[in-house]
């Protein structure tokens, strides 16, 4: 039997979920693209944009994914031959680091394993013993989405200077933005990448890197970027054309959807209330895992230390197969869809069947996060996992003392 039939929910990391209000912004014709209502609308986002990011620098946007972000970020940072330093702490970071590498950038990768934050002593050593300053740029991650480590952005700024190193300092908010604190121009970031399908509410479609006037002319013009992805005339005001800020035939349904989803972040409720609404269901949802924990050892979050946890997503083993078999059970008898385990393979687990992802992330209340801890709950029950008691208790103390 199953108990899934209603409204599904999507506790993945990305696509998430997508308001009412937002679909409905996105269910139109096409507007006209050269004169109108759709350019004024445009206007009205970059501002918007800014504010999320926490700066006054520049912000452009790509139609792509996540993956366009960092190829748009990188194209324009690097010239063919340039050195990257990249801090790894999850499969994102090594993502962008690969990815990097197939554009023609020199990599070097310094890997903080997947339990960690990168170590700012190490940043700095590795800056110090760069003595001809090959470094152009190092990249991080705020969150990575696999292991769910949050880096602490401004602990490596710190680190970057007190190494005296000339490099750039670039973000991947992918996972983060419109979720964790992030404040670009106070935390000394050069460059932030981030796309529309996580913290923004917005189906996978808008990537946006924000970069400051001081990373655009020590860039120059690279040798990297393709057309398609110069970030030159893509800064607003850049060309009087519309159809140039776009490189062609801009993406409607899309700009309709992000200006209702930023309405919704930005004006309604307030960065620093969406920062608290994701603080305490992301509380809720590690004070379950404690509970569950302390009746099977097999069970703990992948991040010992909550400083260090992103406040979107959160990574956590249950022994293998056991949480392949509980998101089956949530996904297939109570309609919650719960995030498989990215780049947590180990020798003994190589399918990564000891591994899930509850996503905290977007669109979501405390009656979301709170239904899909107790669904989880039932799982457990029903599969017979040991787990111990209260979960349900603890979480709903943090709703109530957040809320
Ligand atoms: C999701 C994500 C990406 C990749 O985004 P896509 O839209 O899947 O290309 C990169 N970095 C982080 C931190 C992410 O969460």
């Amino acid at each position: 039997m199953t108990l899934a039939n209603g409204q599904p929910y999507l506790a993945i990391p990305g696509p998430s979920v997508i308001p009412d209000r937002v679909q409905r912004a996105m269910h139109r014709g096409s507007p006209n693209i050269y004169e109108g209502g759709l350019l004024d609308l445009v206007e009205s986002l970059w501002p918007d944009l800014r504010t999320l990011a926490g700066t006054s620098g520049h912000v452009a946007a790509w139609i792509g994914n996540g993956h366009a972000g960092w190829e748009a970020a990188t194209a324009n940072l690097f010239s063919r031959g340039e050195k990257a330093l990249v801090l790894a702490t999850g499969q994102f970071g090594h993502g962008w680091a690969n990815h990097a590498r197939q554009l023609g950038v020199e990599v070097d990768v310094l890997d903080f394993g997947r339990q960690a934050p990168a170590d700012p002593g190490q940043v700095e050593a590795a800056l110090r013993a760069d003595r001809e300053g090959r470094i152009k740029a190092v990249l991080t991650t705020h969150v990575d989405t696999a292991t769910t480590i949050r880096n602490d952005i401004p602990a490596l700024r710190r680190a970057i200077d007190a190494a005296g190193h000339p490099a750039l300092f670039a973000v991947d908010c992918i996972a983060s933005l419109g979720c964790d604190e992030f404040r670009m121009d106070q935390w000394g970031v050069d460059v932030t990448v981030a796309a529309c399908q996580k913290g923004l509410m917005t189906p996978p479609g808008l990537a946006f890197v924000w970069f400051t006037e001081a990373a655009r002319q020590r860039c120059g013009e690279g040798d990297l970027a393709s057309p398609y992805w110069r970030w030159g005339p893509r800064i607003p005001g850049a060309s009087d054309e519309f159809w140039h800020l776009w490189d062609g035939t801009a993406p409607t349904a899309h700009l309709y959807g992000l200006r209702e989803a930023l309405t919704m972040l930005v004006h309604e409720e307030g960065l620093e209330a969406v920062w608290h609404r994701h603080e305490v269901l992301a509380g809720a949802v590690w004070a379950a895992f404690d509970a569950w924990g302390r009746g099977n050892p097999q069970i703990a979050m992948n991040v010992a230390d909550p400083d260090w946890r992103g406040r979107s997503v959160t990574a956590a083993r249950f022994g293998a197969p056991q949480a392949t078999r509980l998101r089956e059970w949530c996904e297939h008898r109570a309609g919650v869809t719960l995030g498989i385990g990215l780049g947590m393979a180990t020798p003994e687990d190589p399918a990564s069947d000891g591994a899930l992802r509850v996503a905290h992330m977007g669109h979501v209340n405390a009656h979301m996060t709170l239904g899909a801890l107790a669904v989880m709950d039932a799982g457990l029950k029903a599969l017979d996992l040991p787990h111990g008691a209260g979960a349900l208790e603890a979480a709903a103390k943090v709703v109530a003392a957040g809320a």
